[in-house]
């Protein structure tokens, strides 16, 4: 028997049982705060210095970095490790998903990484943590050590286009999948929310764990509204035991 394709579409719901908060979600926190709203969006960010250091003093202050996964992360790790083949869609820019234990190309980050910073004129990358150092040792708006250009974390920002080539793959994985599973998310940003769609449009079972209804619950095969951390452990050994 051909194991089906599992996609695993998160959003910030599979997090927040390891201490983050809703960020950017129609809900989150930046976006019912102006102010920390400018701190990730693009133009602000790229236009005013000002911006820039709260910016990064935000980043240092922020506690995404020392998060731990929890259980519905490593329940997505333990059905891919069951043999069934799983590709994860994230709306996350935690890194949680890998640092559980799935291998990053299993992971599409649909609004990038927090994880790593990216230069605004070589694109150049590295480690967080890296540019993290820099503020710790006196510098407020580090600028690239190869052109000087502006650093910022290799997050998509509010203001940003999604990469084509991230977003290309996840509705590639959308369009094969045979099981489609919305974890954690409002599913009301497009075009993320869009791919339960296109899953469903092309056959595949639409399952959605999320607490409060999204527009796409019509349309779901099965809709669970029991807390994360339990409900995706469930049922992702339903779908490894093949009883489902
Ligand atoms: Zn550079």
């Amino acid at each position: 028997m051909t194991k089906p394709l599992v996609a695993v579409l998160s959003g910030a719901g599979i997090s927040t049982d390891s201490g983050i908060p809703d960020y950017r979600g129609p809900q989150g926190l930046w976006r019912r705060d102006p102010e920390a709203e400018k701190l990730v969006t693009y133009d602000y960010y790229m236009g005013d210095p000002e911006i820039r250091r709260r910016s990064w003093q935000m980043r240092r202050a922020n506690r995404t970095l020392s998060a731990e996964p929890n259980a519905a992360h490593r329940a997505v790790v333990e059905l891919e490790r069951s043999g069934v083949p799983v590709r994860v869609i994230t709306q996350n820019v935690d890194g949680l998903h890998q640092l559980a234990g799935l291998s990053a190309r299993k992971v599409i980050e649909l609004h990038g990484t927090a994880r790593s910073f990216v230069c605004t004129g070589c694109h150049a990358r590295g480690p967080m943590e890296e540019a993290l150092a820099r503020l710790d040792a006196g510098e407020d708006d580090p600028p690239c050590r190869k052109c000087g250009a502006i650093l910022k974390s290799a997050t998509v920002m509010f203001g940003q286009r999604l990469d084509p080539v991230v977003l290309g793959e996840a509705l590639a994985i959308a369009k094969a999948c045979q099981v489609f599973i919305a974890v954690g998310t409002s599913l009301r940003v497009q075009p993320a929310a869009g791919l339960a769609g296109v899953a469903a449009d092309h056959g595949a079972r639409l399952v959605i764990v999320n607490a409060e209804p999204t527009p796409y619950d019509e349309r779901a095969n099965e809709v669970i509204r029991e807390p994360i951390g339990t409900a995706l452990p469930q049922l992702l050994r339903r779908l490894s035991l093949g009883s489902d």
